[in-house]
């Protein structure tokens, strides 16, 4: 999200980020403003995006939805206190619908969504689960998209990237449930992208290195911004 990495972040802990986000960044320019969100299961969020500076709204862990709530916003309130999560702060279908509900309210221009449950699963060691979680996954995406599609604000002008941040341990089969310094081989991240201005290429065979890095810039470029935080960030990768 800052398209570099400070080696000053070590830990999961609840800091609040010093760097400026892409996504503080686009909120500051001029027709963004107030037109950026962030719905994530994970409730580090807050802090990473560095929400009282940089003015955009996360709603993350289990955060009530507040201010005047839809029918479904109190049913999704109601869902995350009475029905906890066993995996994840909070179950990652609350997570998308609440998304969902701002979308259609707000129609933000720039929306981050951050799920977490296959992670959770994942360290847990259930297979089974970790699979269902990341094809529901599957499901929001394809649900959100078909949304977009059939709203003029949105529809053949939006693009998704979807992306992960980490991967898991693979040349140990066994250490699929873990990731970090010491787990061999969970450096690799796929992504994925669909909009107006990229070719439906399926799984991209050709050679070359993309890194994660290059994600920030790679979405300020699409809105025709150049993202710049005061570090030396990856460059935009070209999507098309
Ligand atoms: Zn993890």
């Amino acid at each position: 999200m800052t398209g570099f990495p400070d080696e000053e972040i070590d830990s999961n802990n609840k800091n609040y980020n010093k760097n400026v986000t892409v996504l503080e960044f686009l909120n500051k320019q001029k027709g963004y403003e107030g037109k950026v969100a962030a719905f994530t299961s994970w409730d580090v969020f807050p802090y990473i995006i560095n929400e009282s500076r940089s003015g955009v709204p996360v709603n993350s862990g289990v955060e009530m939805i507040s201010g005047k709530t839809t029918e479904g916003e109190s049913l999704l309130n109601d869902i995350q206190t009475l029905y906890p999560s066993l995996a994840s702060s909070r179950h990652d279908f609350v997570t998308y619908f609440a998304a969902k509900e701002y979308v259609k309210q707000h129609k933000p221009k720039v929306l981050f969504l951050s799920f977490d449950e296959t992670d959770e699963f994942a360290h847990q060691g259930k297979y089974r689960e970790y699979l269902y979680a990341a094809n529901t996954v599957d499901g929001f995406i394809k649900n959100l998209w078909e949304y977009c599609q059939s709203q003029p604000e949105y529809a053949n002008k939006t693009t998704f990237i979807i992306t992960t941040d980490h991967g898991r341990g693979d040349e140990i089969k066994d250490e699929w449930r873990s990731h970090g310094q010491k787990i061999k081989d969970c450096r690799s991240i796929w992504l994925a992208a669909i909009g107006p201005n990229i070719s439906a290429k399926g799984e991209v065979k050709t050679s070359g290195q993309l890194y994660q890095n290059q994600i920030a810039q790679t979405i300020a470029n699409l809105l025709g911004f150049k993202y710049e935080n005061g570090h030396e960030i990856g460059e935009a990768m070209g999507l098309d």
